[in-house]
């Protein structure tokens, strides 16, 4: 009799235990999809980004082509007023006047190199990333459909471990049922604790020889003198 409800309790604590396992598992799948997806739609947005960028730089490369249409048209204008040029005075205004022009020419046409520089650049990014949406998109898709049949397999999983459970405790007389419960409850989980080396394989504390004998004879059921689980001997 004994013996039996011992057997009962360890194979309840088992089934517990993957229970547990299983259950985890199955709550980490919608996790991993979220993280997934987030990653998909990091990348898309990354990609939105530089599609904007480059709008952007192609805007600002034609309004540098008007400002330097502006700029090489007062140069030409002051170089016909530099001849027109009455006083020396004069003709020195129209020379510095020349002189900004062409410095404000040149830093416009360096802006130019620069975008043209970043719209290339950002035109190579755009492949490259619309290339590398694409993979992961698949990506995403089959794995998100493996993990989906995964979960079907766990939830399987647990619904057999739940079928078995039942049995097991409707096999295990009430008050042992209820005692598994209260300790299981106190004790993280873990009701039933084997010995091993001598020693309760939870708490890790040693277990008295006269205990280990008595247990072996399974007359009584015994508790672990410093965590309180049920000992039992699997060998
Ligand atoms: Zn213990």
């Amino acid at each position: 009799m004994v013996s039996e409800i011992i057997k009962l309790l360890w194979e309840i604590q088992k089934t517990d235990n993957e229970l547990n396992y299983l259950t985890k598992k199955v709550k980490e799948v919608p996790e991993k999809i979220t993280g997934l997806n987030l990653h998909l739609e990091q990348e898309i947005k990354n990609l939105e980004q530089d599609k904007t960028n480059i709008t952007n730089y192609k805007k600002e490369y034609k309004l540098a082509e008007i400002d330097l249409k502006t700029c090489e048209e007062k140069i030409a204008q002051y170089q016909i007023q530099l001849y027109s040029a009455k006083t020396n005075e004069q003709y020195k205004a129209f020379l510095k006047e020349i002189e900004t022009q062409k410095k404000l020419k040149n830093e416009i046409e360096d802006k130019m190199i620069e975008l043209l520089e970043k719209i290339e650049s950002t035109e190579q990014n755009i492949k490259r990333r619309e290339k590398e949406v694409e993979i992961i998109k698949e990506d995403t898709q089959k794995k998100i459909e493996e993990l989906k049949k995964e979960e079907e397999k766990i939830k399987e999983e647990i619904k057999k471990r739940e079928e078995k459970r039942k049995e097991l405790v409707s096999l295990l007389p009430t008050t042992y049922y209820n005692i598994y419960e209260k300790i299981k409850k106190r004790r993280n989980g873990i009701a039933v604790a084997k010995i091993e080396n001598d020693t309760c394989s939870i708490c890790f504390n040693p277990i008295p020889p006269q205990t280990i004998i008595e247990i072996r004879r399974n007359e009584k059921i015994h508790y672990c003198d410093y965590c309180g689980r049920i000992l039992v001997i699997i060998e």
